[in-house]
Order: structure tokens, then sequence, then C-alpha cells
């Protein structure tokens, strides 16, 4: 019997020894069916990139592979035969844990065990002798310093990952293209405040989208797949854990082609745009407020400008009107070599009126015969103003003379025709005087402002009352 491990001489012999040093063993060529066997292990025992022991029932080291020796930084020499409390301390317990586990028949849960600066994953199964009995354990261990290292690197990178995401409140998807299946990152619940042990973190590309946004998400989808948009953007709605719905705007683009060159896969980023939407709505109802504002202010300013340039009583344009019409069409008509008449009007005998009738019969009158020199100033494409007290302006643009003076006698009988009573006036009617003057190629010279064919006007009035009233006078022409 061994002495150190209790075990019968020739199953020391053949295990005790460190197995690279064994080839040359008498044992070996005593026994070739198991010298083999032994030989087809040893031929890879120590090409293992893992450390591998075999540790007898009580505990002591049997064989030691060269790669755990130098994982434990022992001589395998020094360390068979030895109890592993002798040689690793540290591990013992764990060791002595697996080997009463595997007397017990149980099954041997994998450790992890520090070691210097190292990880070992150590793994162990029971080992029976030819007669069924547990003989031992056969260990192996697995250096996963650089396995830890880099998990711990990626839940780190994970980490920051998802602190940015959710900072950022955003949310990472990915969409399988032939089944429709997308999976969410977790952020896509925290930031919905939807339950985070929710089951849907995998589910139908579009079935979280607000039915109303759910075309126009899908055509942007489509878009990207056919090729026809280089990326994927879409704003839409989803709904929110606490009700309601959030706006969301997603970007993301295919990552993955099929051998044929069809898409497989859409990795995009929802971020929750619910803020601007709500700042833009309001910005929106503020633009949509201001600009109503404005169109009141303009209908105001515009009401303004009408007032100030109408005549309060007849409701024609006033004076100051007509003097930047009179303005204007003169302008036109020299830059056009184009004909301007100008038509000044004046009641006769008005101040007898008022006298006889009374002023607000006076206003009345004024409003009649306002209204009737429009009608015809009008419908020959001039313009009449009330041009102050009982007289009117009458501005007919491109109008040769000749026609010009027969609009003026329309002006008069529109006026005779109406009838009205005058009973302080010689004729019984009420009646106008008119003074017309013509801007034409003959009188260019002869009128080189606007204000000179007003005062050319107003001397043929002049005329007209001169003359005997109720008719018209044309200036440097004919009288009617
Ligand atoms: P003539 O035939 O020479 O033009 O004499 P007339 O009396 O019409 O002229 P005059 O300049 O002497 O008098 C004009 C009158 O017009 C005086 C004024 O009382 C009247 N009048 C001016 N503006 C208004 C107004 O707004 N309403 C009324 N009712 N009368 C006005
Ligand atoms: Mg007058
Ligand atoms: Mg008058």
């Amino acid at each position: 019997m061994c002495v150190s491990c209790g075990c019968f001489r020739s199953c020391l012999e053949r295990w005790v020894m460190p197995i690279s040093k064994s080839r040359k063993s008498p044992f070996n060529a005593g026994n070739e069916r198991g010298g083999d066997r032994l030989l087809q292990i040893e031929a890879v025992y120590d090409k293992v990139p893992v450390g591998l022991c075999y540790i007898n029932r009580h505990g002591v080291f049997v064989t030691i592979n060269d790669q755990l020796s130098r994982m434990l930084g022992i001589a395998s020499e020094l360390a068979l035969c030895q109890r592993i409390e002798d040689i690793v301390p540290d591990h013992a317990p764990l060791l002595r844990k697996g080997l009463e586990a595997a007397l017990a028949g149980l099954a041997i849960p994998d450790q992890q065990i520090e070691h210097c600066e190292d990880t070992f994953m150590v793994s162990a199964a029971p080992v029976m002798n030819d007669l069924g009995e547990f003989a031992g354990i056969s260990v192996a261990y697995t250096n996963i310093t650089n396995m830890r290292k880099m998990a711990e690197k990626l839940w780190e990178t994970e980490q920051r990952t998802a602190y940015a995401l959710e900072s950022a409140g955003q949310w990472i998807w990915d969409l399988n293209i032939a089944t429709m299946r997308v999976w969410r990152s977790p952020q896509y619940r925290i930031l919905l405040g939807l339950d985070p042990n929710g089951a849907d973190s995998e589910s139908v590309a579009w079935d979280i989208v607000h039915p109303d946004d759910k075309a126009h998400a899908i055509q942007a989808f489509e878009d990207a797949v056919s090729g026809r948009t280089s990326h994927f953007e879409a704003i839409y709605r989803v709904p929110r854990g606490a009700g309601g719905n959030a706006w969301i705007l997603s970007r993301g683009k295919v990552v993955e082609y099929g051998p044929d060159g069809s898409p497989l896969r859409l990795l995009a980023t929802s971020v929750d745009i619910s803020a601007q939407k709500r700042v833009e709505e309001q910005l929106s109802t503020t633009v949509q407020l201001r600009l109503e504002l404005e169109q009141k202010l303009l209908e105001a300013n515009r009401k303004l400008k009408n007032q100030s340039e109408r005549d309060h009583l007849t409701n024609l344009p006033n004076r100051r009107k007509f003097s930047h019409l009179l303005k204007r069409e003169f302008v036109r008509a020299i830059e056009n070599a184009d004909t301007l008449a100008v038509l000044m009007v004046d009641i006769d005998h008005f101040k007898a009126y008022n006298d006889f009738y009374g002023h607000l019969a006076g206003d009345k009158c004024l409003v009649q015969v306002g209204r009737a020199l429009n009608k015809v100033v009008k419908d020959s494409g001039g313009s009449v103003a009330r041009f102050g007290g009982e007289e009117f302006a009458a501005l007919l643009p491109s109008i040769a003379t000749e026609r010009a003076a027969d609009i003026g006698g329309r002006m008069l009988e529109a006026i005779s025709a109406m009838q009205l009573e005058h009973g302080a006036s010689p004729s019984g009617k009420v009646s106008v005087s008119i003074g017309m003057a013509v801007l034409d190629e003959a009188h260019r010279v002869a009128v080189p402002g606007p204000d000179d064919l007003l005062n050319l006007a107003d001397s043929a009035l002049y005329e007209s009352k001169r003359n005997g009233r109720g008719r018209l006078s044309v200036w440097g022409a004919f009288t009617r």
C-alpha cells in the first residue's frame, strides 16, 4: 500500500509520476494496454491550455500537468503525493468540497477561484476505479482572467451605453426584416414609463406605433429598405405607460444584407421628442396668435388708412386721396405719353340751398350729388372724390379730350336727371358747374405738374360759373 495516498502500489506507480516524465517507466513496458492508453492521454495532456490534475479520494495529488504547475506556480515533482492542503492551501477547501460532493454522489458545481492575479474556473468530475468505486476527482483549471476582464469591459461598455442612452432619452432597436420582429433596448420601457419587467422587449415592428402614424412610419421604413432613401427617419406617437402619447423620432439604417443584396437588419435609435414637440406646438400657437394679431392690426390699419382717405359724409375718397391719385396718374401719363383729364365740380348756389333747406338737407344733397357723379365717373373707368365743401373732383385716365368732355356732359345730365328741388336757385333745381383740363400731347408743356392741371381745371370751373353755371368748360378748348 502507498503510505501517502492509501492506494495499492500499482495504482501509485501508475498515477503518482508526473505524466510527462512517465514514458520510460518500466511499468509502461509491463502493461501494454494500460501503457498505450496512458501514452495517448500523455500526448495531449501537457498541450491543452487547461490545467489538469487528478486528486485521489484522500486529497492527494496523483497527477499534475505542466500547465497547472505553471498556473499555480508549483513544481509538479514536489506536489505529487502531497496533500492538497500542503501544496495549494488556498484552494484546498474548494477541492475538499468537491471530493466530499463526489464521494456523496453529488454533482460538483463549477467554481471560480482567484489565484495571484488570475481567475480560474475550476471544474471537477469524479473518477471511479475498475471496481466502480470512487477513486478521486479529475480537476480542470481554466484561466478565465482575460475572459473575465473582457466581460467586465463589456459590462462597463454596456453600462456606459445604457447610461448615455437613458440620459439622452434614447433607446436602440434592432429589426429583423425577414420576420419583422424587433428587439428594443431596456431604455425603451424606462423612458416610456412602462413596466421594466414587461415581456414585450421583442415584438412586431410597428405594434407600438399610434394607428394614425403607422402608415407614414411604414412608408419611411419601406423607402429605407428599398434604397429610395439612404436612412430611415420617422416621427410618430407611441403610448406612454402613464397614459397619453410620447412623440418619438426614429433614425436608422440597414446594417446587414443577404448574399443576394436583400436587406436583413435595420438598426435604429429612437428618442422621445415630446418636450420639443410641445415647444413647437406652443410656438406654433404663438405664431398663429401673432399672425392673427398681425392680421387684425393690418385690418385695423387698412380701416384707418381707408378712413383717413375717405370722406365720412359721402364715403367718397377725400381730397388727400385725390391728390395722391392725381400725382400717381400724372406720372403714369407722362411716362406712357398718355392722357389724363381732371374735372372740378361745384354745386351751384349751395350756400343758398343750406339757407333755404337747412344744413342737414344740405348734407343729404351733397351725398346724392356725390353718388350720381361717382356712378358716371366709375362707369367710365375714372374716380371721383369729395374735394372739399360742396366741390367734387374727378380723374379720367387714358381718355381723349372729347370723350372726357362727353363724360363731363353726362355728369351734368346725371345731376339734372335727379331733379332735386332748389327753391333758392334761379333754375329751381340743383345743378353743378364743371371745369375740365386735360393733359394730352398738345398741352404737355403747358402742364408741368399735377397741381397745374388742377389749377387749370379750376380756372375752367370759374369760366362755367361766370358763364351762367350748370355747364362744363374745358380749359383751352370749348365750352358746353
Ligand atoms: P356758387 O354757385 O358760386 O358756387 O355759390 P355757392 O353758394 O355754392 O358757393 P359758396 O362758396 O358761397 O358757398 C358754399 C357753401 O357750401 C357754404 C357752405 O355752407 C356749404 N357747405 C360746405 N360744406 C358743407 C357741408 O359739409 N354741408 C353742408 N350742408 N353745407 C356745406
Ligand atoms: Mg364752392
Ligand atoms: Mg358752389
